[in-house]
């Protein structure tokens, strides 16, 4: 029993969670920004591809700002994929930040410091920073009294003089820090390895430093061949804006970057934030990149929400925003006006507008062979031309969605490949959109009146 539970915890462990966009891997773009017609996951919608493409390049040469797109189009026609899509393709130090507009409403902050703090993660900082680190190889470090080390470790300072170099140098923080890890005495000798100043212990040497008594405690560095002593090194960071208003916000302790719950963060912090990058940006030691904030139906923003994207998109340093929507000409949250995707006409003249459009049978077929193949599913060419169609006749969402359950059902039978049979008696079981509103028109009374035995129905 005990092994079982054992050898069923490590399965869980090794469990990939599979997610509505895992399969989606980039843009499926070559060189010339043309899309392939399948590629990094990514199928059909060719011209919103190839377009996302574009406002990616804008990004990526990063002197555009505040400039906003508008994905629109029907559900499921892959507006939030394109998106996912931008966020894969773009580096490492871009920084991608997403919600969906409701999460606005339900955190524990005003509506516009969210979104605030949304465009705010959305920009990142890249900081040069020139430190004193010692470059080679490996450098050894000879230490000639305890009490160097242990003093080192209270004042965070060491001072060293090498053998093999003049000058006296001062030992990283974070070598002392694994210099205390390692519990260093007297006569130890230390590798420091580069680059990242880690430190540790090789054994003991039996020589003493020669000056020791001239000029007291002291460390000898013992330069491994190849190695080259520098003292001057530029480090860089990438933090988002967000980030160092939340290590800067006194309420908040920098903790709150995991737990989310940051809170308001006061203006004034930021505007010190602000002086103190355009500072550094002046001084050449930082440069702004601009990211994107993608916002998903956007329709839920309210007026309010409209006007303060309205002026953020104004400011140097806002990021691309995009945004996407599946209504059509719909009230704008807030008045009693309609518009366009709800949205404000100030704020629409503004957006690169990018049209998602419908799919054919066979970018559906494309899809969800991709699909199948991202759940690991190993599926009969018949059923998945039946699966296909079920896809053309309700939606490709329902769909996608039925992947999971024909197999486990197929599982069920302890077959290994998912048939016909698997996908009907999923289908059967599982309504679509277009089912279930029909089923709900023909019972409507009894579900108007029978609460109880919905309840009772529940049980069984
Ligand atoms: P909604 O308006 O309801 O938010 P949407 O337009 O954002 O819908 P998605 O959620 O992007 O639609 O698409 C539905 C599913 O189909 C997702 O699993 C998505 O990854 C997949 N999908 C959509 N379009 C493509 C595509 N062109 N290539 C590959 N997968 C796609």
């Amino acid at each position: 029993m005990a092994d079982l539970k054992l050898s069923e915890t490590r399965d869980l462990t090794r469990i990939e969670r599979i997610g509505a966009h895992s399969h989606i891997r980039g843009l499926g773009l070559d060189s010339a920004l043309e899309p392939r017609a399948v590629s990094e996951g990514m199928v059909g919608q060719t011209s919103a591809r190839k377009a996302a493409g574009i406002i990616l390049q804008m990004i990526k040469e990063g002197r555009i700002a505040g400039r906003a797109v508008l994905i629109a189009g029907q559900p499921g026609t892959g507006k939030t994929a394109i998106a996912m899509g931008m966020a894969k393709s773009l580096g490492l130090e871009t920084p991608f930040a997403m919600i969906s507009a409701s999460e606005i409403f339900s955190l524990e902050m005003s509506k516009t410091e969210a979104l605030m703090q949304s465009f705010r993660k959305a920009i990142a900082v890249r900081i040069k920073e020139e430190t004193e680190v010692i470059e080679g190889e490996v450098v050894e470090i000879q230490i000639d009294r305890p009490a160097v080390a242990g003093a080192a470790l209270k004042t965070g300072k060491l001072t060293m003089k090498t053998t093999e170099m003049e000058g006296v140098y001062d030992l990283g923080a974070k070598m002392i820090e694994s210099l205390g890890k390692e519990k260093v005495q007297s006569g130890d000798v230390i590798a420091i390895d580069k680059p990242s100043g880690k430190v540790t212990k090789l054994g003991r040497s039996f020589s003493r430093s020669r000056d020791y008594d001239a000029i007291g405690p002291q460390v000898r560095f013992v330069q491994c061949p190849g190695g080259e002593l520098q003292k001057r090194k530029e480090i860089v960071h990438c933090v988002t804006l967000h980030e160092i208003d939340v290590i800067n916000s006194r309420t908040q302790g920098f903790l709150a970057l995991f737990t989310g719950d940051t809170g308001e963060i006061r203006a004034e912090v930021r505007e010190q934030i602000d002086t103190k990058v355009a500072e550094w940006r002046e001084e050449g030691k930082a440069e702004i990149v601009p990211g994107v904030l993608f916002i998903d139906e956007v329709h839920m923003l309210d007026i309010e929400c409209f006007s303060f994207l309205n002026r953020a998109l104004e400011n140097e340093m806002a990021p691309i925003l995009a945004v996407a929507t599946n209504r059509g000409i719909t009230t704008i949250r807030g008045t009693n006006y309609k518009s366009p995707h709800g949205i404000p006409i100030d704020l629409l003249d503004r957006l690169l507008i990018i049209t998602t459009q419908p799919y054919t049978k066979d970018e559906i077929h494309k899809i969800l062979d991709i699909r199948c193949q991202e759940e690991d599913v190993e599926i009969a060419e018949e059923a998945k031309a039946l699966l296909t169609h079920i896809g053309v006749e309700t939606s490709l969402r329902y769909a996608i969605h039925l992947i999971t359950a024909a197999a486990l059902a197929c599982q069920k039978r302890k077959g290994k490949v998912v048939e016909n049979e698997d996908i009907t008696r999923v289908y059967n079981l599982f309504l679509d959109v277009k089912r279930s509103t029909q089923y709900l028109m023909e019972y409507q009374e009894q579900y108007m009146f029978s609460e109880a035995s919905i309840g009772d129905g529940d049980e069984d």
